[in-house]
């Protein structure tokens, strides 16, 4: 994934809770603490980004985790994956390199 990639999924994804949080805080089934009105995309998008980062790192944590597994040791740069045993680099480290 290139960086560039990675950003504008992040971007989108980031997009995308905010606008799930929008209709959250407008759900009818909220009765009188429903909220309405432009106030609502704010709130929202202070919601998301003030949670993005708790949500992230244990994933950050777990894909990073992952590429390790799939490093093969310096010295067998022309080795197998010692995760997969395939052909280094294997599909998962290549995917996981930004
Ligand atoms: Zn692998």
């Amino acid at each position: 994934m290139k960086p560039n990639q990675l950003a504008r999924e992040l971007d989108t994804a980031h997009r995308h809770a905010i606008n799930a949080a929008s209709a959250g805080l407008q759900d009818p089934a909220l009765g009188a603490e429903r909220l309405t009105g432009p106030v609502v995309g704010r709130l929202a998008d202070a919601a998301v980004t003030s949670a993005t980062p708790f949500l992230r790192a244990p994933l950050l944590a777990k894909i990073s985790a992952v590429r390790l597994l799939h490093t093969p040791p310096a010295e067998d740069d022309a080795g197998r994956c010692p995760a997969c045993n395939t052909p280094v680099p294997c599909d998962t480290f290549r995917e996981l390199s930004w």
